[in-house]
């Protein structure tokens, strides 16, 4: 089958790489020259857990291309697949829809044969309705279906989740469609967890999921708090809770707050749209005010640890919004950091991927390390910031030899109380 992606981020990169590896012809177009020359080229543009070989192996076999020019790619594409950027607006935090309905604009004159017109990007109920107002408008003679494909990946997990899905929600009515795209994933196996409901369903269903989560990670935030005041242990009461197969394990562990390019837009997007509709989402109007004060929560409590000391340091283990990724959008140790600058502390951060993405924020606003050893000498506090694996490994023994202080901030409870005790750090975690 020939595809073609419209947008080349987190989520037409990988899904590109994905499709190729299933034996399809993808092309990833983006309107970034720069981006696109660097991909002809066989660099990644990103980092994601396992797509470097299969990056690699799927340009060799000559079934994954990149390309800016749309003429040359839309006309004998069988899918086309919109995966461009759906930002929120500055001031109504509404999904802004401009980069969606400007390729849709483009792609419309150039539609020839019968396609499937698939959004990926997360946009609002009802978008897939609009696009379809500019295709008739555009060009009516155009035989295409105009279908809701949300995508779930976990960023750092890109590549898993595109072989190894939940589920693959399609929201359209059309069975050409449905055969198309059934086609599309057949190669992942048998039992693939299509689940096929009304546009309007899918769009719905990609901003309830991302709000439940948010939710969730916002709830066991507020328990933690209740346990630091009542002597319970947040991890103790999040194995408790998520034994219970009606709850689960996931999304209960306690940090800074959520982050990223999803959560904190989407959550935004779908109260706005709840107000838009009459209706009131208080849950998600809370979740969204909890989580920006949780970062202010735990800056104040990095900027505590060392307010006493005469002209401190300290260490930010971490910038990206989550391990196994170098993207910072909507961070929480960025707009934590941001919250410290101005305090009268030397700041200091490390980050095993995310380091130019932070530079890109932070600028020269704090100092930046090569590694966690060196961001550490000579602090009197270390936060950890980002749940990197990679920290988990490190020879904490010498850290603590390399630090003024050895106070250590363990802000995603990664690491053993008892260990980092006996290892003499006075050592503070949430809940
Ligand atoms: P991104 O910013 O990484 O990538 C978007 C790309 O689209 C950019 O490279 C941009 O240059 C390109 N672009 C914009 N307009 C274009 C046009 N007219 N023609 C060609 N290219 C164009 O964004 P992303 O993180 O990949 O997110 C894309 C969408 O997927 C968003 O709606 C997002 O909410 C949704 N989503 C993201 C994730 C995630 O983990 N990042 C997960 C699920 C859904």
């Amino acid at each position: 089958m020939k595809v073609a992606i419209i947008g080349t981020g987190y989520v037409g990169l990988p899904t590109g790489v994905g499709l190729a590896e299933l034996g399809h012809e993808v092309v990833c177009i983006d309107k970034n020259e720069e981006k696109i020359k660097k991909l002809q080229k066989g660099q990644l543009t990103l980092f994601e857990v396992g797509i470097e070989e299969l990056f690699q192996k799927n340009i060799a076999s000559g079934r994954l291309t990149f390309s800016t020019r749309l003429q040359e790619h839309i006309p004998g594409a069988d899918l086309v697949i919109l995966a461009v950027g759906t930002p929120p607006h500055p001031v109504t935090k509404e999904a802004d829809l401009s980069y969606i309905y400007a390729a849709v604009e483009e792609i419309a004159p150039l539609l020839k044969d019968y396609t499937v017109l698939a959004t990926k990007s997360t946009v609002p109920v009802g978008t897939g309705d609009k696009i379809e107002a500019i295709l008739a408008k555009t060009n009516k003679d155009a035989q295409v279906d105009v279908v809701s494909l949300p995508e779930f990946l976990r960023e750092g997990f890109a590549i898993h989740d595109f072989f190894h899905p939940d589920r693959i929600v399609i929201g359209t009515k059309s069975q050409k469609a449905i055969k198309l795209l059934t086609e599309l994933y057949r190669p992942l196996g048998e039992d693939i967890p299509l689940l096929i409901v009304s546009r309007r369903s899918s769009e719905t269903i990609k901003y309830a999921s991302n709000a439940f989560l948010a939710v969730k990670i916002h709830y066991i935030n507020e328990m933690a708090n209740f346990c630091e005041k009542t002597g319970a242990d947040i991890s103790e009461v999040a194995r408790g809770m998520g034994s219970d197969s009606r709850i689960g394990p996931k999304f209960l562990q306690a940090g800074p707050g959520y982050g990223g390019s999803c959560f904190p837009k989407d959550t935004n997007a779908m109260a706005y749209m709840g107000r838009q509709a009459g209706i009131n989402l208080s849950l998600i109007e809370a979740t969204i005010y909890g989580n920006d004060a949780r970062k202010q929560q735990i800056s104040t409590r990095i900027a505590e640890a060392v307010k006493d000391l005469p002209h401190p340091k300290v260490a930010l283990l971490g910038l990206a919004f989550k391990g196994g990724t170098d993207d910072c959008r909507e961070s929480p140790a960025i707009q934590i950091i941001q919250n410290l600058i101005g305090i009268d502390a030397d700041l200091v951060a490390f980050d095993p991927k995310a380091m130019d993405q932070a530079k890109i924020l932070l600028g020269d606003k704090i100092k930046y390390a090569d590694s966690a050893y060196e961001a550490v000498k000579g602090a009197d506090a270390v936060a950890i910031l980002t749940e990197w694996t990679d920290f988990k490994a490190l020879d904490w023994d010498k850290i603590k030899s390399l630090m003024r202080t050895p106070h250590l901030l363990d802000l995603r409870n990664l690491l053993d109380k008892s260990t980092m005790i006996a290892k003499g750090f006075r050592y503070q975690k949430i809940g």
